[in-house]
């Protein structure tokens, strides 16, 4: 991962592992350490594109199941 990236508001961003929270309206994700880079400013969030291809697999597998809420651990599951 690449560190010291700067963030749109002219910040630099900081490699942290994060709670990411995905809204569908009836249904809830929640990945828990999700490796990110975020800004200590604006709080805006970026992903890695391995990251963010993980995160779009987890989300689809998330709505096949129909659950209604899920918390999983990134770090167990990519
Ligand atoms: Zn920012």
């Amino acid at each position: 991962m690449k560190i010291n990236e700067q963030c749109r508001c002219g910040s630099s961003l900081e490699s942290k592992y994060i709670s990411h929270l995905i809204d569908f309206g009836s249904s809830v994700l929640v990945i828990r350490n999700v490796p990110a880079l975020v800004c200590s400013r604006c709080g805006y969030k970026l992903f890695d594109d391995v990251v963010a291809e993980n995160l779009e697999k987890m989300e689809i597998d998330f709505k096949k199941r129909n659950d209604l809420i899920e918390v999983t651990n990134y770090k167990e599951v990519a």
